[in-house]
């Protein structure tokens, strides 16, 4: 079984501010165990958390084991004080402070630095973001110093612009990356970073009447053109579901999200999507961990 390389153990695919206020106070260890088990029971070993702001992944981690899971974490993620991301981790002003919050993710026992450099998607506009994102100059400096700290980067980047910033600085893994052009994925497929499109929370969408269909479909739609188109070029794909995120389960999600994937590249190129995938895979175990 391939492993999940995007998940919040956090959250709980069904109601995020519920999920999120059982940590309050205290880690709830109940539901960590709840997913592990889910994880187990699916013969997933490998998983890889995006963290969050309570300590909630931090905890995780000390309790995979006992389910045999590999699992990473970054603790929390980071970003710029006034922009998205308050909800999976913490922010700084300047980078006297970012320096800071490595060190102290550093600390904490991070596998791998986590930054949030652009808006979240609007399911309910096509080519919408919550926000435009940080400036390239100032993703390109949050990369640089990650990379100065001798860890590995994980970036939540939608946007064409914005993702781009963070190929050319050198990003080891994109996360979502919505929206890109054909040059950007060009420029993807040539570079080193595994990309993880995380379709499973657009496509689980379909159906499900929160948001109008057809705006979902439009942006699945163009994220499976982009894969698609990614993966001809020969770009590193890495699969992660987002597990967490609304209509997500821990475990299924994952299953769900090879589903999206098989159908973006088209199921004749199944064997070779899966030996890529696990390519990528194997580069994520052994590289981004401390
Ligand atoms: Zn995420």
């Amino acid at each position: 079984m391939l492993g999940e390389c995007h998940a919040h153990i956090i959250m709980n695919g069904k109601n995020y501010k519920e999920a999120v206020s059982l940590h309050k106070n205290k880690v709830d260890e109940t539901v960590i165990h709840m997913h592990f088990q889910r994880w187990r029971e699916l013969g997933i070993t490998f998983v890889r958390d995006g963290g969050d702001a309570l300590g909630v992944s931090g905890r995780a981690k000390e309790l995979a084991p006992e389910y045999g899971i590999d699992y990473r974490t970054p603790i929390f993620a980071i970003h710029k004080k006034g922009h998205y991301g308050g909800i999976v981790g913490h922010a700084f002003t300047d980078w006297g402070e970012y320096e800071g919050l490595i060190q102290r993710a550093k600390r904490e026992g991070a596998d791998f630095i986590k930054i949030m450099i652009s808006g979240i998607m609007s399911f309910d506009a096509f080519g919408v973001l919550s926000e435009e994102g940080v400036s390239g100059e100032e993703i390109r400096e949050m990369i640089h110093i990650v990379h100065e700290e001798g860890m590995k980067v994980m970036a939540h980047g939608n946007g064409d612009k914005t993702v781009r910033a963070a190929l050319t600085a050198g990003v080891d893994t994109l996360e979502h990356g919505n929206y890109l052009e054909q040059d950007t994925l060009m420029l993807l497929a040539d570079s080193n970073t595994i990309w993880v499109p995380t379709l499973a929370p657009t496509g689980n969408l379909l159906g499900c009447g929160r948001f109008p269909d057809e705006q979902v479909k439009q942006i699945l739609d163009r994220q499976m053109e982009a894969v698609d188109y990614a993966f001809a070029k020969g770009a590193r794909l890495g699969l992660g579901s987002d597990s967490g995120a609304y209509l997500v389960p821990h475990g299924q999600g994952l299953l769900d999200e090879y589903e999206w994937m098989k159908r973006a590249v088209g199921q004749e190129h199944e064997a070779e999507l899966r030996q890529r995938l696990k390519k990528s895979e194997e580069w994520i175990r052994k590289e981004m961990k401390r």
